[in-house]
């Protein structure tokens, strides 16, 4: 038997997977499409299809052409690319092959279907080139969102890269194929891991700049690139030419096989819908790094009740809405209504304003709603009905659109001129009026075109027909008509039947698959007449056709297809009198988009009496009866409002937030950082009054204690990501750094948390810093000016009756009252053993615990805690190495060690004893050896430049026995 490979069709299959290496392809034969080989194997596997053999030894699996999007859905989750290969031809019309043809391939970046694409998050395609070689070479990088044609540039350093790609909601990276077959380089291999994306590699001419440039040229029918505000030469343009022509290669047949089949009607993607590039300018925005948007939980939530560090208290807790993020409370409240809306809320909040006037553009906006409620309420009626214009554009483009798609617009376009009239004469919105009524009075007849044609409730796809009213065309009446008498012919005939052969049980009937048929019960079926042909056997009945019955099924059925080929047609039509409006509904899509946002912050302002910030060109943040956004939807009233002030005339840009464990230090630097970005977006934010002097980035180190994966959180990771706030932020940033130096020893720890806040203070940014560290409110008396202690007040009940803030109770009926309120000053200790007690943790312990304390504390008044300043200590400066290396013979040592160095920052020797006067033992003893021991006394008198190493093993031993005597 010939091979089974070899057949044409196998063979026109191997020519189309060639084309479309790495992806599974999905091969339309009649009603199903199928899939061979490995790809057979391996998605029967994944996703749990029946695989079967179409010959021995080709496995073959295949689904329903009517569940492809499902399908496609599950393998694109799967981690698949796909390759979707249509029929482009009736099979029933053509004489042998038929002609197929790739018409598009899905992959993670490039999805447009309703059901591949969650409504409020972006799904984009990415670009990216090196400037230079070496690991930090700057990048550029091109961002597509195919499904609303959405083209950025973007020119960032290495260090950023990550931040921009994951912000963007960077779903797939293409690079350069450097053709050593061994995967992408390792620069590219890491941003790959670290975003847990795909990559596609693709040939490095397609990066080159005349190829690049060509592909930009031809797409947009340009000459130069002057008008998207490129160089003719730039990288950027090589980044751009190569994803417009990945996209023109994956996304729209490709043009032999487009020529093999003249009047293929199914529609061809145009790529239309994708905007011109331009050039994101990032010196506007206030950058917030990919470490702050994930620990301030801006866009998404770490762990299920990710708030303030700590578990949610309280009986009467409420239900936040949305996931717990400061997106999920704008989202989850349905204050953003629309998809789009809620895409563009996610880029205000990780990208916000940095320009003042812009900032206070939006916020008149706001306030216009916030006053006005009669119009705000008409606005959000209207905006409830407009649809998801923007990716609606995008699946007419790309030939994807459905019915329901065509209704969905023309609605919305209505609805939207609706919101353009309701905003008439409102100054605060005469721009944006301005340009969605123009692009609404354009695209108006298109829409009117869609409602006088089409019904109110179409199908979800034209397999069926259905979309078009009757009256509305000719043809397809005709064709209808033929099909509605058929019920009226069919019971004639069936009477007919009936009595001609005296029959009563005849029954004449449809069925999609056997077409019409005459039934009969099985024990008539035997008498009957002659004139009636057997067709098919049931159990109880035998199925029948007469040559009359025959032709009149070959009627309606023409009529039927005619009818669905003159609907398609139709629909086509619409959707090129759409693809001409492109630009018109991308304006409606934004401008709504914006409104949707700005509405959604005025409701929210409504609802939680938020009120409008003082957006400010000093360095100051004052913040009166601050909330956070979050847990106050939680906690509504229960919730205690906090000051703050930082950097102004009479307050320290720097402040040290010290007090219990779980008393809220954590929240009231994340509410203070929350609603400094909130006000940064033009929305009103949580507090009485708010001044909040413009900020360039935002920074966020969470310590260990808060180590968000749990386990994840490595001392290295505190310092990289510390080195990268002491090297990079300005007088103008903001700082949150909530328990910093806790992943390593206590004595390393304060060190570098000292260094650290003397470093900060000099640079000058506005700073929190909460920390369990008493030690380093000393600083505010050594840093006078720059440095101030805050701390969280609690209230301590003994026996029923309390003691005020800070005083010690010794008993053991004591009971801690937190009250979460910011207080100046430092608190006086850490209230770690009534935590403990309050946990669980047995009496014994505790007081035991309380014995050290105070042994300590002894100690502690008796030697005073010897740490020069940065200023003061000049000829006893040590570089931090010394302390960390003496301390902490880890390998992590070297991070603390070059984190610190990149950032200058020395302290005096902390280990060492430099102070003069002070004594060595009793530092040490300070932080390291509060119980003497003879074990440790023994170690200290071991020389060990006079052992030998088996010496030296023997005093190991020695020493191992000594300590485990006790
Ligand atoms: P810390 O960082 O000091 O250990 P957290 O900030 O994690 O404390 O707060 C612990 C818990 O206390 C929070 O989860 C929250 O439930 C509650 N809490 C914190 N601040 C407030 C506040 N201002 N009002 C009401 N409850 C608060
Ligand atoms: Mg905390």
């Amino acid at each position: 038997m010939a091979d089974p490979r070899e057949t044409p069709a196998m063979q026109q299959y191997y020519r189309f997977k060639r084309a479309h290496p790495g992806c599974v392809l999905m091969f339309r034969i009649g009603d199903f499409y199928e899939m061979f080989d490995e790809d057979a194997v391996a998605v029967s596997k994944a996703i749990g299809l029946t695989l079967t053999q179409r010959t021995e030894g080709m496995p073959m699996c295949g689904v329903p052409f009517h569940q492809l999007e499902t399908y496609l859905r599950r393998l694109i989750l799967a981690g698949f690319r796909v390759a979707v290969c249509e029929q482009l031809a009736d099979a029933s019309q053509v004489k042998g092959l038929v002609p197929r043809g790739v018409m598009r391939v899905v992959t993670p970046g490039t999805a447009v279907d309703e059901s591949l694409l969650a409504s409020d998050a972006v799904n984009t395609l990415a670009a990216v080139i090196f400037t230079q070689g070496g690991d930090d070479s700057p990048a550029s990088l091109a961002i597509v969102e195919v499904s609303t044609g959405d083209f950025k540039i973007v020119d960032c350093s290495a260090a950023q890269l990550i931040d921009e790609l994951a912000r963007r909601g960077t779903r797939e990276l293409l690079y350069a194929d450097t053709g050593t077959g061994s995967g992408p380089p390792p620069r590219v291999r890491r941003l790959l891991d670290s975003l847990g994306i795909s990559g596609t590699a693709r040939p490095s001419w397609q990066f080159r700049l005349s190829e690049a440039s060509e592909s930009l040229r031809e797409h947009f029918a340009v000459k130069s690139f002057a008008g998207f505000g490129l160089r003719e030469d730039e990288p950027a343009v090589q980044v751009a030419g190569a994803i417009v022509r990945y996209l023109r290669e994956t996304q729209t047949l490709n043009e032999e096989d487009a020529k093999a089949v003249e009047n293929f009607t199914a529609g061809r993607a145009t790529l239309k819908h994708l905007r011109p590039p331009r050039r994101e300018d990032t010196t506007n925005t206030c950058i917030i790094d990919a470490v702050s948007l994930r620990s301030l939980e801006i866009e998404r939530t770490i762990r299920p009740v990710g708030l303030g560090g700590g578990k949610r208290r309280g009986e009467g807790a409420k239900e936040i809405p949305g996931d717990g993020s400061l997106l999920g409370i704008f989202i989850g409240s349905g204050c953003c209504r629309t998809g789009m809306g809620q895409r563009l809320l996610r880029e205000y909040l990780c990208r916000p304003l940095r320009d003042v006037e812009a900032i206070k553009q939006r916020q008149r906006c706001v306030h216009l709603l916030v006053e006005e409620r009669v119009l705000a309420g008409h606005v959000v009626e209207w905006l409830d009905k407009v649809q998801d214009v923007m990716r609606i554009a995008g699946r007419i483009s790309m030939a994807r659109a459905t019915p329901r798609d065509l209704v969905g617009i023309a609605h919305s376009i209505h609805a939207a001129h609706e919101v353009s009239r309701v905003l008439e004469g409102a100054a605060a919105f005469a721009s944006l009026r301005g340009k969605l009524a123009g692009a609404c009075e354009r695209s108006k007849h298109f829409a009117d075109a869609i409602v006088k044609g089409c019904v109110e409730n179409p199908p979800p796809h034209l397999r069926e027909g259905g979309l078009f009213k009757d009256g509305v065309d000719a043809e397809l009446d005709e064709c209808r008509g033929l099909q509605r008498d058929a019920g009226q012919w069919l019971s004639e005939y069936q009477a007919q039947l009936m009595s001609q052969y005296n029959l009563p049980s005849l029954k004449v009937g449809y069925n999609s698959v056997f077409g019409y048929y005459i039934e009969l019960p099985a024990a008539q079926a035997k008498s009957a007449p002659p004139e009636l042909v057997r067709k098919q056997t049931l159990k109880n009945a035998e199925r029948f056709t007469t040559p009359q019955l025959r032709e009149y099924e070959g009627k309606v059925m023409s009529a039927q297809q005619r009818g669905l080929d003159r609907e398609r047609a139709m629909f086509n039509e619409l959707c090129a009198m759409g693809a001409k409006l492109l630009d018109e509904i991308g304006v409606i899509g934004e401008e709504i988009a914006t409104l949707d946002v700005l509405s959604g912050f005025a409701e929210k302002a409504v609802k939680r009496s938020w009120k409008c910030p003082e957006m400010v060109n000093e360095q100051v943040l004052r913040i009166d009866n601050g909330r956070h956004p979050v847990l106050e939807e939680a906690l509504g009233n229960e919730f205690v409002p906090n000051d703050v002030m930082l950097g102004s005339d009479e307050a320290a840009p720097l402040a040290l937030i010290t007090g219990p464990n779980m008393a809220g230090k954590s929240t009231y630097i994340r509410q203070t950082a929350l609603i400094a970005i909130l006000a940064h977006t033009g929305s009103f934010v949580p507090a009485d009054r708010a001044t909040v002097g413009v900020v360039d980035r935002v920074f966020t180190r969470i310590g260990a204690d808060d180590a968000l994966h749990a386990g994840q959180s490595t001392f290295m990771v505190e310092m990289i990501e510390t080195a990268n706030i002491l090297n990079h932020a300005t007088p103008r940033s903001l700082v949150v750094l909530d328990e910093v130096g806790r992943g390593t020893s206590t004595l390393d720890g304060l060190s570098l948390a000292w260094a650290i806040v003397e470093h900060l203070a000099s640079q000058g940014p506005r700073t929190l810093f909460a920390t369990h560290y008493h030690e380093l409110t000393d600083l505010e008396e050594r840093l006078a000016g720059k440095v101030k202690n805050l701390h969280v007040s609690v209230r301590e009940w003994i026996g029923g009756s309390s003691q005020g803030d800070g005083e010690e109770g010794g008993e053991a009926h004591s009971e801690l009252v937190f009250l979460h309120r910011i207080l100046p000053g430092k608190s006086d200790q850490s209230y770690g053993l009534h935590v403990a007690r309050l946990a669980g943790i047995p009496r014994s312990v505790v007081s035991r615990g309380r014995e050290v304390l105070a042994s300590l504390a002894v100690q502690h008044t008796g030697v005073g805690f010897s740490i020069g300043t940065q200023s003061g200590a000049t000829d006893s400066t040590v570089e931090a190495r010394a302390s960390v290396e003496h301390v902490n013979g880890e390998s992590n040592g070297n991070a603390s060690l070059q984190s610190s160095r990149k950032g200058r920052l020395s302290t005096t020797g902390i280990a060492e004893p430099v102070a003069k006067g002070s004594k060595r033992k009793e530092q040490l003893s300070l932080f390291t050896e509060f119980v003497p021991h003879p074990a440790v006394d023994a170690l200290r008198e071991v020389k060990i430049e006079a052992l030998s190493p088996m010496q030296a093993f023997d005093t190991l031993r020695r020493l191992k026995e000594l300590a485990s005597d006790d």
